[in-house]
């Protein structure tokens, strides 16, 4: 039995407590809190839970497992947090080999998933608030939604308490504690050492910002989110107005149905903005706003004039090839850093706790291969094919 020091308690960091103390660990959990923070990318209304992942089978197997969970979850917690209501990827133009939608509509399909092929003016009438000359193609994944991920953090944080992890909230990660051979625990920024076998850093788009050698690996970018209060709710309920991507990899947004508050949620996946989470730029732009109404108008007519009632950056921490990095630091024995969400890893919530404990024990994991520590996918090197691969 280990003492692991979780430093962060966004999605990864709790999960990652929780399921280390499943294993018999000691886990402390430190973040500066109020949890969850308001700052933190998974603190949110809602986050897209979908198998669509191109021709990646690996991504579409954990999210098909991760489902799964997700849907006993909603059981175990009492609470519906996890809502099937289906996703949408669609095209402008017919959908090709190559397209993220074309492969993920054949890689669902192959795999016995439920999905709809959406070229047919008879479908599209289900969704009237889409214009329907523009879109003409995509994938309809009908067992995938979204997950209201502020909730499942807060749920989470009460099942760790209750599981008997040590919860240091108001506790703020100021530097590894670094012995002659092993990291041996960490300074909290008032100069107080918590000691631990290993450390796991789990502080997301702060990564490059609390360990500054990993600037070459991260980089944190800010992503336009809105809220609008529609003129006509019903057509933005959600057995009519499934989650969306619409041409993502040309238009970058994505968006949600109508939730209880009556808000629609749209974002925009793409190069982002470079800052740390704790910028005071952390707004959003007139340009991007004025972008936004632009994209509304032409995909959303009845959206176009609709009230912003809520704006705001998330931060994702992006690696240069779009995947999670969930690794030790082979320079810093008793280091793991478990981040590079690149936009897309709340979904994996269910299964990322049990991925980040096998790191920490060194247990054979076939993805810890694929979320290695890479020094050679240098930042600048790749292209933006791999983000759009991987987007929500
Ligand atoms: C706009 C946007 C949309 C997204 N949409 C989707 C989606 O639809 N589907 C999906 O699957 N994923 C989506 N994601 C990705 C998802 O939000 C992330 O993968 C996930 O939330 C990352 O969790 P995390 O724990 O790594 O980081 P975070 O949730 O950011 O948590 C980091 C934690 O570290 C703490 N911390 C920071 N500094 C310190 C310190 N010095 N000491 C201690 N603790 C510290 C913070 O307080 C915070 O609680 C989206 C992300 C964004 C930004």
């Amino acid at each position: 039995m280990s003492r692991v020091i979780v430093v962060g308690a966004g999605i990864n960091g709790i999960t990652a407590a929780i399921a280390l103390r499943k294993r018999g660990h000691n886990a402390v959990l430190v973040d500066p809190g109020p949890l969850p923070h308001p700052l933190a990318a998974s603190t949110d209304i809602s986050k897209a839970v979908r198998a669509a992942y191109g021709a990646d089978k690996e991504y579409t197997e954990l999210a098909e497992r991760s489902i799964s969970l997700w849907r006993k979850w909603n059981i175990e917690f009492g609470v519906e947090l996890y809502h099937e209501i289906g996703v949408m990827f669609v095209r402008q133009q017919k959908m090709k080999p190559g397209d993220f939608e074309y492969e993920s509509f054949k890689t669902l399909e192959q795999r016995g998933h439920k999905i709809e092929r959406m070229n047919s003016a008879q479908l599209w009438k289900q969704f009237p608030a889409w214009d329907p000359e523009r879109y003409q193609d995509g994938v309809l994944e009908l067992e995938a939604g979204y997950v209201e991920s502020g909730c499942v953090v807060t749920t989470l944080i009460e099942r760790a308490k209750s599981a008997g992890i040590e919860l240091r909230e108001s506790a703020r990660f100021s530097k590894l504690d670094e012995g002659d051979d092993r990291v041996k625990g960490i300074v909290l920024d008032d100069g107080q050492r918590i000691s631990g076998d290993v450390v796991v850093v789990a502080v997301g788009a702060w990564t490059p910002y609390v360990l500054p050698f990993t600037q070459k690996f991260f980089r944190a970018t800010g992503q336009p989110v809105f809220h609008l209060k529609p003129r006509q709710p019903e057509l933005f309920a959600p057995e009519r107005f499934p989650v969306f991507g619409a041409d993502i990899s040309m238009t970058g947004y994505y968006g949600f149905p109508l939730n209880r508050e009556g808000i629609v949620k749209i974002a925009r996946h793409g190069t982002g903005r470079e800052m740390s989470p704790d910028s005071p730029n952390r707004t959003v732009t007139p340009q991007e706003e004025e972008n936004f109404r632009e994209f509304l108008s032409l995909t959303f007519p009845t959206l176009s004039d609709a009230p912003i009632v809520y704006t705001r950056v998330c931060m994702y921490c992006d690696t240069n090839d779009g995947h999670f990095w969930i690794a030790p630091d082979p320079e810093r024995p008793g280091l793991i850093v478990a981040t590079g969400d690149n936009g897309h890893g709340f979904k994996f919530a269910p299964v990322l706790g049990e991925i980040i404990a096998d790191a920490v024990e060194e247990k054979s994991n076939p993805l810890l291969q694929k979320f290695r520590w890479r020094p050679e996918v240098l930042l600048g090197s790749g292209t933006d094919v791999a983000r759009f691969r991987a987007d929500a």
